[in-house]
């Protein structure tokens, strides 16, 4: 049931200063950190990354949003952490995230105004959406030597 997942805060999360303040929810709920840096990608790495939007309208969108600065990367360990970490991010447009969500806690715009400006709807975090991505996205973004299994303080009363 101990599962590994992906969440990158994006360049506006990392923008506005939010990379303390994300990072403690999943402290907060018990995750470990198990790896994590600070990456500027560039286009190529991108379309690998949404490899499964590349053909979409909205892809050249989200292309310039993910590679306008550097995103933090980290791998989160913890049971049911795939499902766990969706369930605190929140749905993809920050209009419908619920208060509580990081979505909807910290944006609040919608795909009708990001499409009618032109730009990828900003919504703070990418986080795998199920454990097949979730592997594949592991992969693809941390060597096995960066990935660190170690005890926190408080496994013993959230695990
Ligand atoms: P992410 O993969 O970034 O965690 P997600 O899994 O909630 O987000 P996806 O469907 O994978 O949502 O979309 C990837 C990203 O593409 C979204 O986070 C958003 O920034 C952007 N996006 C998705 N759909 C649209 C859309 N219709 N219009 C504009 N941008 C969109
Ligand atoms: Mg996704």
């Amino acid at each position: 049931m101990k599962e590994q997942t992906l969440v990158l805060i994006k360049p506006d999360g990392v923008q506005r200063g939010l990379i303390g303040e994300l990072t403690t929810r999943f402290e907060k709920a018990g995750l470990t950190i198990i790896g994590m840096k600070m990456v500027w990608i560039d286009k190529a790495f991108a379309k690998k990354h949404y490899s499964a939007h590349v053909k979409k309208a909205f892809y050249p969108t989200l292309e310039a949003m993910i590679t306008e600065g550097p995103v933090v990367a980290m791998i989160l360990e913890g049971v049911h952490a795939v499902e766990q970490v969706r369930k605190m991010v929140g749905p993809t447009e920050p209009r419908k995230a619920p208060p509580g969500t990081i979505r909807g806690d910290y944006a609040h715009v919608s795909y009708e105004y990001a499409d009618k400006k032109g730009v990828a709807v900003k919504n703070l975090i990418h986080a795998s959406g199920n454990k097949a991505e979730a592997k594949d996205e592991i992969k693809l973004w941390f060597k096995k030597q960066e990935l660190h299994s170690y005890q926190t303080a408080h496994q013993k009363h959230t695990m």
